[in-house]
């Protein structure tokens, strides 16, 4: 049977309920448990897919193809398990589910209401989640702060569902903040008796208080929490703000949070953890022997959470060549003013990564055409490939005026063009080329000395590809399609040969990037990068 855990946060967005839940799922996993988790977002989007990264990050796309929340990748990247859409859940699409019922007749003859039906579809859904997965925790973090109406009706829903479920089956761990006052001197409980006392308001007693908080808490503010909050006087933890995130499980594991959790759900768990490895991994986190600097040549570069997975992913592969990757962020507009010598001085790598529309496109080609003739190491990923290819007709096909058909539809020389399943689509929402798709791997390649398998499977969200009428063309000029769909139709991976390395694939390798298993291209990638320009750290005496 599964038990549920439900996390919910107080006082202020922005408090990592995410990364808690992620690392409280790690902890669960690595007790031999099987762990799953969900997010829950009070907004009326049915997916965030519609969404501009500045609203809401990065889209994190599932294998299933659904498009979900930048917290499912934390949720994947922490656990082992792989997620599904019904791991997403939002306003708009319950909303919309039970509204179709509704135009069916499902409900004829009664008001349809946000209570029972809305929160009964909501319970539904948690419940679809643990039998799909059949695991032993299912973890679900519910988007919003506490006081916000919009997520009243899934608090409602928790509610009423841990009454059905019972005490020992469905707990609340609520997240709070707990400020160190300068001028006092003092850590303070009052907002996170406030949030304590909103919540219950609602009816949901938390099981255990997560306090975020700048230094660990003394005994006595946990004992006052712990008195002013009516939970046990060991329910009380603190979540420390850490240098990396992957410490955070075991922050957690040391004040004994998962004995905590095991014992309150009567759960059938090992009875230590097994985290080694994950320590180990964290511990050459804090100790890199090389540095180096990577450029990320994008338009959304000043909310760095619109590149999520990708920043994860360099300190995946930074682990793997004992390297600390650091990033430079290069405005590709900024590019077509300054141009690209100028922002790219001193990088060992340059990294195109995904997007739509026109806007900073010349500076993207621009950042690309210096990687190329510099032969400094070049990763492009699913526009950056695009721009690549562009980069390639114009400057050494010698089409001047190629480009793609999403930035110039009346271009002579269309070498990227919308995939032709994409081109009767008339709505935005969910219609991209989406999930996993398999991809043959030529074996004289450096996708080939990567990955070291000649089918891999890999993540897609895009509408446009590369125009098989330039194929011959490009290829009799110097680019391998390293990559290419099983039909031999989409190519999914170009590269150049004669550069150290150079590589553009039509995936979006970063969402399957784990911190113990890193994606192959970002690590072949940082190693090229490595061999470019790393410096050596000197250690302090
Ligand atoms: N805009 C391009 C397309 O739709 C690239 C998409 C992306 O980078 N995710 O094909």
């Amino acid at each position: 049977m599964t038990k549920f855990i439900f996390v919910t946060g107080g006082v202020v967005s922005s408090l990592g309920k995410g990364i808690a839940s992620a690392s409280i799922g790690r902890l669960l996993e690595s007790r031999g448990l099987k762990v799953t988790i969900a997010k829950f977002d009070p907004y009326l989007n049915v997916d965030p897919g519609t969404m501009s990264p500045y609203q809401h990050g990065e889209v994190f796309v599932l294998d299933d193809g659904g498009e979900t929340d930048l917290d499912l990748g934390h949720y994947e990247r922490f656990l082992t398990a792989r997620l599904t859409r019904n791991n997403s859940v939002s306003s708009g699409k319950i909303y919309n589910s039970v509204i179709s019922k509704e135009r069916r007749g499902d409900y004829l003859g009664k008001t349809v209401q946000v209570v029972p039906h809305i929160t009964n579809e909501i319970k539904e859904s948690i419940l679809a989640i643990s039998k799909e997965q059949k695991v032993d925790v299912c973890i679900i973090e519910v988007g919003g702060t506490i006081g916000d109406i919009e997520s009243l009706p899934f608090l409602e829903a928790v509610r009423q569902f841990r009454y059905d479920m019972g005490k020992e089956n469905a707990i609340n761990i609520h997240v709070t903040l707990v400020p160190y006052i300068d001028a006092s001197g003092e850590m303070k409980t009052k907002p996170t008796q406030k949030t304590v006392a909103e919540l219950r308001g609602i009816g949901i007693q938390p099981d255990v208080i997560l306090c975020r908080s700048e230094f660990p808490m003394p005994e006595d503010i946990k004992a006052k929490i712990s008195l002013f909050c009516n939970v046990e006087p060991d329910a009380v933890y603190d979540a420390v703000d850490a240098a990396s995130i992957y410490e955070v499980p075991l922050l957690f594991k040391a004040q004994g949070l998962d004995d905590f959790l095991v014992r309150k759900l009567h759960l059938k768990a090992s009875p230590h953890a097994q985290l080694d490895k994950w320590s180990h991994f964290v511990r050459q986190v804090y100790h890199p022997k090389k540095e180096l600097e990577i450029a990320i040549a994008g338009k959304y570069v000043e909310l760095h959470d619109a590149y999520k997975s990708i920043i994860e992913s360099f300190i995946h592969a930074g682990v793997a060549n004992a390297t600390k990757v650091k990033l430079r962020w290069v405005d590709s507009e900024e590019v077509e003013k300054k141009g690209a010598a100028k922002l790219l001085k001193g990088v060992s790598g340059i990294l195109v990564p995904g997007g739509f529309g026109d806007r900073g496109i010349e500076g993207k080609i621009q950042v690309i055409k210096y990687a190329r003739e510099k032969k400094i190491p070049f990763f492009g990923i699913c526009l950056g490939m695009q721009c690549a290819v562009i980069e390639f007709a114009r400057h050494v096909m010698k089409l001047p005026k190629a480009n793609s058909g999403e930035f110039n539809p009346n271009t002579p020389d269309e070498v990227i063009s919308m995939m032709a399943d994409q081109l009767n689509i008339k709505s935005l929402g969910g219609t991209m080329r989406l999930g996993t798709y398999p991809c043959k791997v030529e074996k004289n390649s450096k996708a080939y000395q990567a990955y070291k398998q000649a089918l891999i499977h890999e993540r897609h969200r895009h509408r446009y590809e590369f125009n098989n009428a330039y194929r011959e063309r490009a290829k009799a000029a110097g680019l391998k399609l390293s990559g290419v769909s099983p039909d031999g139709k989409l190519v999914e991976m170009v590269e150049l040969p004669n550069h150290p390395w150079f590589v553009g694939v039509q995936f979006h390798p970063e969402l399957k990037s784990r911190p113990l298993a890193p994606h192959p291209l970002f690590r072949e990638f940082v190693k090229a990068a490595v061999k470019y320009g790393a410096k050596p750290i000197m250690k302090k005496k």
